[in-house]
């Protein structure tokens, strides 16, 4: 036929260099969503990582301050640290960071001579993995002290109070840092911090809103907690790191507290901190009864525990 042009179908191949994986002693496993390891490109390693204690495969000087070099945390015998992690690490803490967002978060941890976090979960649901979860991070020590040695923490980025112009306390705010805008709430994020996303453009808003004032409040550990929600992008992403850490550590069992007295998921410091095996928050393990150690409210008042809850426990029955 004259005339008809015919054009080659145009390949395009992407190479593939998306990580979905999360790793510990050797082991890999893909949670189906991003992941930026402390070894990729863009990563943020953790600034100060720990030893466990009681945990064998790494020199116990290890175990307490100062931070020391990178190349001084070394596993021994990846094998034994992993059956080590498996058998003594049962909880998976959730935070948020009172920050901007994650890159936010890695600078105020980096400017601390030994805080730090496993994960970092930023507003457009990217994880970042700060180091290997066979080293302890100092994040939530829990009313008992010893809470980040049977731990693998999350802060997921969120101002909390910080957010509120009445509450805050960290940063000199003149207004609130969430507004509406065409119709739906949205935070304001400096400029500074919207360059850092891997989602180019992306607008934090959050996963559900309460009432006219778009923020919701509980008290919990006795303060009253006024914050925005978590994105959905934060939500989607902290369900499959949920599901991949039970998998990886199975001491960490798909279940959240439940209060059988109040007949609902509780907010406040539960009496068995030290021993539930499973998914919480900050504040179900520290409501500061111990001398320097501080009453915690993080995931805080706007976190949709009732969610978590039907997406993790679903799947410990299908599997
Ligand atoms: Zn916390």
């Amino acid at each position: 036929m004259e005339g008809a042009v015919y054009t080659l179908p145009e390949t395009i191949h992407h190479e593939c260099t998306v990580n979905t994986s999360i790793k510990t002693c050797g082991q890999k496993l893909d949670i189906g969503t991003q992941v930026v390891t402390w070894t990729d490109s863009g990563g943020l390693p953790c600034p100060n990582p720990r030893g466990r204690q009681g945990f064998t495969q790494h020199p116990p000087a290890l175990n307490d301050a100062p931070t020391r070099e990178p190349e001084a945390y070394k596993i021994r015998n990846t094998t034994r640290a992993y059956e080590e992690l498996k058998q003594r690490v049962h909880q998976l803490v959730l935070h948020y960071d009172a920050c901007y967002c994650s890159h936010h978060c890695h600078q105020v941890l980096k400017d601390s001579s030994f805080l730090g976090s496993h994960f970092y979960l930023d507003l457009d649901g990217t994880l970042y993995q700060t180091c290997d979860l066979y080293w302890k991070t100092n994040t939530g020590p829990g009313d008992d002290g010893r809470g980040n040695d049977r731990a693998v923490h999350v802060e997921i980025a969120n101002l909390g109070p910080e957010a509120l112009v009445k509450d805050a306390e960290l940063y000199q705010i003149k207004q609130d840092q969430y507004r509406v805008i065409n119709g739906q709430w949205e935070l304001a994020l400096p400029g500074k911090f919207r360059d850092t996303l891997r989602t180019p453009g992306f607008k934090a808003r959050p996963a559900r809103t309460f009432g006219e004032r778009g923020y919701f409040s509980r008290t919990i550990n006795g303060k009253t907690i006024r914050m925005w929600d978590f994105t959905e992008e934060q939500y989607q992403s902290l369900i499959q790191l949920c599901l991949g850490i039970h998998r990886l550590l199975p001491k960490i069992k798909l279940r959240i507290p439940f209060s059988k007295k109040l007949q609902r998921i509780p907010l406040d410091r539960i009496d068995n901190f030290s021993s539930f095996s499973g998914i919480l928050g900050h504040s179900h393990i520290q409501k500061g009864t111990r001398k320097g150690i501080h009453s915690k409210y993080d995931p805080g008042s706007a976190f949709d525990w009732g969610r978590l809850k039907k997406a993790i426990e679903n799947q410990e029955r299908v599997a």
